[in-house]
């Protein structure tokens, strides 16, 4: 049996704020990648190869703050983090702050598959993604006036914020995917531009495997969205898998003990998607709303964005 969850950021999401028809395209975003996805799985493919379609779908989406569309860093650039994990032999790949690169997830995966590494950072990392023949855009490909406009707002300040933003409710965009495979096998994908207005060379937990990402066949498949500093210091993915493998926890109960108590102490907003190794899906959030779509084999796809 397979089973795929996705999530295109957590965060205030008001629904008098949203007008219909930028719902329906937030909408249509999330069924497209999630349709990417259980395509491979329907098909028997693996789970590793549908979260990075689900992925690379949403990093193409202008509306999500990765890829196409990903938020202005301080100094009116886009810095963009990936990671993904195998839960089979817990293989991982990463980048952070890359620039220019079409879809960083797919760099995240020639890093596990190419390399001898995990992670790979900046020039680096670019340096990289020429060798492996990764696309590259020009800056206005990643450019949406939506974004920059959320810049302008708060550039000549300290402040740095959470993506997705509509008047003054503060969201947050990052995009990522978990799956489990008809062969039991989970993975997790996670990819993002940061937050508006980041300091340059601000990394949060979106590629750091066992804070935003984290997958093992024997516990669980997640991706996190939300503030990174609090997420990175949770250690999110890791504690949820740990809290089933230590202590026996079901995956309901493992998220709930740190989405909506641990994270919630120490003012961590945010939310995330999990799944399984049986395919049970969790998707708490402890945000008034978080973009977030899954699909069980034989059931009915569900696209949510408020509570409730
Ligand atoms: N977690 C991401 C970061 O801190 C932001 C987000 O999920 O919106 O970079």
């Amino acid at each position: 049996m397979y089973a795929l969850a996705i999530h295109g950021g957590a965060g205030t999401i008001d629904r008098d704020k949203m007008s219909p028809d930028m719902e329906v395209a937030y909408r249509e975003g999330l069924a497209a990648a999630l349709k990417a996805g259980e395509d491979i799985l329907k098909n028997g493919g693996s789970s590793l190869d549908a979260v990075t379609a689900a992925v690379i779908e949403l990093e193409n989406c202008p509306l999500y703050n990765a890829g196409r569309g990903a938020v202005f860093n301080s100094v009116g650039e886009h810095e963009l983090d990936a990671s993904l994990m195998s839960g089979s032999d817990l293989k991982a790949g990463a980048v952070c702050g890359v620039q220019l690169v079409k879809n960083p997830i797919l760099l995240a995966r020639c890093v596990m598959e190419q390399s001898e590494h995990v992670m790979m950072a900046g020039k680096g990392a670019e340096k990289f993604a020429r060798l492996q023949h990764i696309e590259f855009e020009k800056p206005e490909y990643f450019h949406t006036d939506f974004r920059y406009q959320q810049w302008l707002a708060i550039r000549d300040t300290d402040e740095f914020q959470l993506d997705h933003t509509l008047a003054s409710n503060r969201k947050m965009g990052t995009v990522g995917a978990v799956a489990r495979d008809k062969d039991g096998h989970l993975a997790a994908a996670t990819s993002t531009g940061g937050m508006t207005n980041k300091k340059f060379g601000r990394v949060g937990d979106s590629p750091i495997i066992g804070a935003g990402t984290y997958a093992n066949d024997a516990t669980c498949a997640i991706s996190c969205t939300g503030h990174g500093e609090l997420f990175i210091k949770a250690v999110v993915a890791y504690d949820i898998s740990c809290l089933m493998e230590y202590k026996g926890l079901t995956l309901q109960k493992a998220c709930e003990q740190v989405v909506m108590d641990k994270l919630v102490k120490i003012g961590g907003e945010g939310g995330l998607v999990a799944v399984d190794k049986n395919g049970h899906i969790e998707m708490p959030f402890n945000s008034s709303g978080m973009y977030r779509a899954k699909v069980r084999e034989g059931e009915e796809m569900r696209v949510e964005i408020y509570k409730g």
